[in-house]
């Protein structure tokens, strides 16, 4: 795969499975605006990572929830690059709890970050998108938002609705040679998933058949595929990345 000529933007891509997406592209050749929510270092370590491989990077400050700051983003991007021809909405967070307890803020703050925050990237960068006649969208969602999972109405709600959001856009998109496509991730290790306690950890794990925890490297080459040309023809499906834990 060659992404040579290409520029793409990684919400999210200071840490985790961002970084893994980020430095994949840029292992291909591609150009990286990546943006991140406070994690300066960790952002300015992605950008000299990729820069190390020989593309251009640059890292954006940038809360995707919020339409102001999407905006103001992906303007300074389009004019620092010229176009952005690949969009990778994997910014996300949990905010973990009960239903009966869940405070609203709870619901919101992950409701606005991972589903809204996706809506208002593909918003603002689909019509530059349709101009040029090519687009690769690929949007993060989870096994959770495949099956549910307890203790998650808030995270599971956010990545159901991202599937929704990813196939209505696929259907709109299509005819202007943009597929918009999901990659669901099983239990990667990250940040993320260091924060469950040991227990749940344990018990996750009895419920993935290959019985180990995936990399976020595994998931960036599955994203790094639809990205490139090679699915221009796929579009509106879920790829899921979690080692049959979805089966
Ligand atoms: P992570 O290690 O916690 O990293 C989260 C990234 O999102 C960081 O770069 C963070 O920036 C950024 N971010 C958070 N809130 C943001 C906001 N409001 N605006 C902009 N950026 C924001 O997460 P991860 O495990 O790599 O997960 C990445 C994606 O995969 C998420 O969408 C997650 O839901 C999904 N996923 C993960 C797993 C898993 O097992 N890890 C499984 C399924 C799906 P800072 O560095 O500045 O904080």
């Amino acid at each position: 795969m060659s992404f040579t000529d290409r520029t793409a933007l990684v919400t999210g891509g200071s840490r985790g499975i961002g970084r893994a997406i980020c430095l994949e592209l840029a292992r291909q050749g591609c150009n990286i605006a990546l943006c991140y929510a406070g994690n300066q270092q960790a952002a300015q370590e992605t950008v000299a990572a990729c820069q190390s491989l020989g593309v251009k990077a640059v890292a954006y400050r940038c809360d995707v929830s919020s339409n102001e700051e999407v905006k103001h983003m992906t303007a300074e991007a389009l004019k620092e690059f010229g176009a952005i021809h690949i969009l990778i909405n994997n910014a996300g967070i949990t905010r973990d709890g009960l239903l009966l307890t869940m405070k609203e803020e709870d619901f919101t703050s992950v409701l606005d970050t991972n589903l809204k925050g996706a809506f208002l990237c593909m918003s603002a960068l689909s019509r530059s998108m349709i101009r040029q006649r090519y687009g690769r969208i690929i949007n993060l969602s989870s096994v959770v938002g495949l099956h549910g999972n307890a203790g998650q109405c808030n995270y599971a709600a956010s990545k159901a609705g991202i599937l929704g959001l990813t196939k209505s856009a696929a259907k709109e998109l299509a005819s202007r040679n943009i597929t918009v496509n999901a990659v669901a991730p099983g239990f990667i290790d990250t940040d993320m998933t260091a924060a469950l306690p040991e227990h749940t950890r344990t018990s996750m794990l009895t419920t993935i058949p290959a019985n180990r925890l995936g990399q976020a490297e595994e998931v960036a080459k599955a994203v790094a595929f639809l990205a490139s040309d090679h699915s221009a023809y796929i579009t509106g499906q879920v790829l899921a990345v979690d080692g049959g834990m979805s089966m």
